[in-house]
């Protein structure tokens, strides 16, 4: 059975074919520049590949474009669309309504419009994406929605909530829902088979261009860094994090600064970005460090500190830890960082081997025998889990 899995952004579209016998994906691509130019680039398994620039006025035409690829193209893998068992879509932002994966019903997207309010970038995309595919897959395949902030669902009111009059709850659903909720699902739950027990807490570091680290207890989450938005938690690439919230009011006073402005700010000019001065990408931050660039410095060791910080915060939460986890391209990639936060963690018995912690992108027990917590690289594929969600969705 093959599954295709589609990740709709306001001007991009990525999406993969993942044929469930195996998992195997049998190909993957990118459509980008949709509604202002156009183009795709297209990957299948053994390498062949098809790029081209072709209009994409809207995401309708993206998928016209996907469909050629997959069908017809040099780097085809299927004959036609029927040989596709059903769709299934990362979506953002499904608030308190859904905890679970679902099927796509003209009652769940009114639902995701809905959560737009609280999501203005990303629901409206996946919105689109799941209307373009209606368009060209027909309305007879099953289509099924999995939520970034569905695994967070089951925090208790005492993580979630802000501390702000307690009406803004009520007229708003102010609170904290968290973000990164498949990936941390996937990892938490290999984690919790490597550990081979049931009964287990884990601490899921999602370390990518957004960063947010997980609180797992007994399999369910029970707090997360990222909050009403994925803008809170700590350092990101270009995001802040949490900041005292009287910071944004005297900055905005003396610059008079409208909303947007600070919004801007506050994501997309701030963070790794917005500290170093150099870039959002850890490599080259890393590069212009060592290269005696001390702004780049300062950049890193905040979002060390940040980290160990946020991991030593849940250790509390739950009282106690026997796994942490690093995923997302710096949490797989930067073993300078994990040896930073393994070493700050040695009041808890964390030992790690330098040697293991070495490795790069490849799932790996990089903590010591006798280490007291597991520490592990396990690579992330948010792909695969909404693949299997899809799968588990039309079985039923
Ligand atoms: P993601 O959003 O998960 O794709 O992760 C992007 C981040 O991973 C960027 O900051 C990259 O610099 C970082 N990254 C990727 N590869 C490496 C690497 N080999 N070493 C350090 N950071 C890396």
């Amino acid at each position: 059975m093959k599954i295709f899995v589609v990740n709709a952004g306001s001007s991009s579209l990525k999406y993969q074919l993942i044929d469930m016998e195996n998992e195997q994906v049998l190909a993957k691509g990118l459509c980008e520049r949709i509604g202002v130019t156009g183009a795709i680039s297209h990957k299948a398994a053994d390498g062949r590949e098809y790029k081209a620039e072709t209009p994409m006025p809207t995401h309708s035409e993206a998928f016209e474009a996907v469909v050629y690829a997959l069908t017809k193209s040099d780097a085809k893998v299927i004959d036609s669309l029927d040989e596709v068992s059903a769709i299934g879509h990362r979506a953002v932002q499904g608030g308190s309504e859904f905890a679970n994966s679902c099927l796509i019903t003209p009652e769940v997207i009114a639902a995701i419009e809905e959560w737009s309010v609280l999501a203005p970038l990303h629901n409206p995309a996946n919105i689109l994406g799941i209307e373009a595919c209606i368009k060209t897959f027909g309305d007879k395949i099953p289509q099924v929605a999995v939520f970034d902030t569905s695994f967070h669902q089951t925090m208790p009111p005492k993580a979630y909530m802000y501390s702000l009059p307690y009406k803004y709850y009520e007229k708003y659903k102010i609170r904290k829902y968290g973000f990164h909720g498949t990936s941390h699902r996937f990892v938490g739950n290999r984690a919790i088979e490597l550990l081979g027990k049931e009964n287990s807490k884990v601490i899921t570091c999602h370390l990518g261009n957004g960063c947010s680290i997980t609180a797992i207890k007994d399999g369910a989450c029970v707090d997360t860094s990222m909050g009403l938005t994925p803008l809170d938690g700590f350092i990101m690439g270009t995001r802040t994090g949490t900041l005292d919230p009287s910071t944004i009011t005297y900055i905005a006073d003396k610059e008079n600064l409208s909303f947007a402005e600070i919004d801007r700010i506050c994501n997309k000019e701030s963070g790794m970005f917005g500290i170093s001065g150099v870039s959002n990408d850890n490599r080259d931050i890393g590069n212009a460090a060592a290269n005696g660039n001390e702004r780049a410095q300062l950049a890193i060791d905040m979002q060390r500190y940040q980290i160990l910080k946020f991991i030593g915060s849940y250790v509390a939460a739950m009282n106690g830890v026997d796994a942490i986890v690093f995923t997302g391209g710096i949490g797989e990639n930067d073993a300078e960082l994990r040896k930073y936060v393994c070493e700050n963690l040695a009041y808890l018995g964390v030992t790690i081997d330098d040697e293991k912690n070495a490795v790069r992108g490849k799932e790996v027990k990089i903590s010591t025998d006798d280490s007291k917590v597991n520490v592990y690289i396990i690579p992330t594929n948010e792909e695969l889990a909404i693949a299997r969600d899809t799968l588990e969705i039309i079985s039923k």
